[in-house]
């Protein structure tokens, strides 16, 4: 048996070298390392995939939800709903643009924002909301967009985890995670959905002046060659991720089968014993699973579970043990331990095993064989 890896990049390469190599050597061949044709190709495939008019690549994820909001020049102060539970990058561009981060709670079943929570956390400061569509399902975007509407504010998609999920509308309308807001932000990091070999990243919106904005953003502010119109960033994707990013984007709704089929036979595993809460597919989402985790009964139990795994070789992670209210960097807020009681529980609660798109059936086995066995000792 091939040793299990959290996410298996090498047996995904393995399969897919030589036209990666091809895309590859055709950018080193025509030196066109910056802004050419395998960016602005991938670019309209992506756009395509999506069905949004404009995709802005950028170099990062982080970097796409930073200069969405600096395309808003909110004021100074200015405050910006994210949920607690989830991954610092969506919290940290908040804070870095002097605007203030305003923690909301999430669903303890889906892990994404509670909308209730949410609307009770508006003020006549609150700008946008930030909901992100946690381990790769889709906040409940409907409720949410009809809040934001009422408040009228803009909402942002943290959708790094979800690329290529499905949200249903009640009318039936059915579109990608990250086309439903103002404006959506992913990342290509090498361990997500779709992931290039190095960094990279995404802007999605359907709003054209908003669109010419953050276009002119990520290239220093620049309308034109050497003006400037307003300050920006140097954040570009790399034109050799882009390369690459543009063969894996084919293969995105097959990797996100695969990654299905892992979790629908770890659900049915684990659906009997009753130590582990297996997760909830809200019913306007499907779920293409960037992490599987569950919920533990007995939360004293996930640092054994760890380390048994661990001994057998098995690697598991905790998505994440620190909920963002209770981090050092965003204690000047005043936020303190018992605000969000339901974040607070899932952090002490969740356990993320092996999901990827290589999985070979005898691992998945041996990693449900021990995790069963664990809780008969
Ligand atoms: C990965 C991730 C990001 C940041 O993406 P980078 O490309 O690493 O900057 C932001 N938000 C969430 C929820 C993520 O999982």
């Amino acid at each position: 048996m091939e040793p299990i890896r959290m996410v298996d990049l090498v047996g995904q390469y393995a399969k897919i070298k030589e036209e990666i190599k091809e895309e590859i050597n055709q950018v080193l061949d025509n030196a066109t390392f910056i802004n050419g044709p395998a960016v602005s190709d991938f670019q309209s495939e992506l756009e395509k995939y999506l069905s949004v008019k404009h995709v802005i690549p950028c170099a990062n994820g982080t970097d796409a939800l930073q200069v969405i909001m600096m395309a808003y020049d909110f004021p100074k102060g200015a405050e910006v709903i994210v949920p607690s539970f989830t991954y610092v990058a969506t919290v940290e561009v908040i804070a870095l643009l002097g605007l203030r981060p305003v923690f909301v709670e999430v669903y303890p079943d889906t892990f994404n924002i509670d909308i209730e929570d949410l609307e009770s956390k508006i003020t006549d400061h609150t700008v946008a909301i930030v909901p992100v569509h946690l381990y790769g399902q889709c906040a409940d975007m409907e409720r949410l967009m009809k809040v934001a509407k009422k408040h009228d504010l803009k909402v942002f998609e943290d959708t790094a985890q979800a690329i290529g999920a499905n949200y249903k509308f009640s009318d039936g309308n059915t579109v990608k995670a990250g086309t439903i807001g103002d404006a959506g932000a992913t990342s290509f990091f090498p361990s997500k959905n779709l992931g290039a070999y190095g960094d990279g990243g995404a802007i999605m919106t359907n709003d054209d002046e908003l669109a010419a904005k953050l276009r002119m953003i990520v290239n220093h502010g620049q309308s034109e060659r050497y003006y400037h119109d307003s300050i920006g960033v140097n954040s570009r994707l790399d034109s050799i991720q882009a390369a690459i990013l543009k063969v894996k984007l084919k293969y995105l709704d097959g990797y996100n089968q695969a990654r299905q089929q892992v979790a629908d036979k770890y659900n049915s595993a684990f659906a009997t014993t009753d130590e582990i809460i297996t997760p909830i597919t809200a019913n306007f989402t499907n779920h293409v699973y960037h992490q599987y985790t569950i919920k533990l009964k007995d939360a004293s139990k996930r640092n054994e579970l760890n380390k048994y795994l661990a001994a057998q070789g098995i690697p598991s992670m905790i998505y994440y043990p620190v909920p963002n209210h209770l981090q050092k960097a965003y204690s000047y807020h005043g936020y303190k331990e018992g605000d969000f009681k339901i974040t607070e529980d899932l952090c002490s609660r969740v356990i993320s095993f092996p999901i990827h798109t290589e999985m070979q059936s005898e691992q998945q086995d041996f990693i449900i064989e021990n995790v069963l066995k664990f809780f008969s000792l």
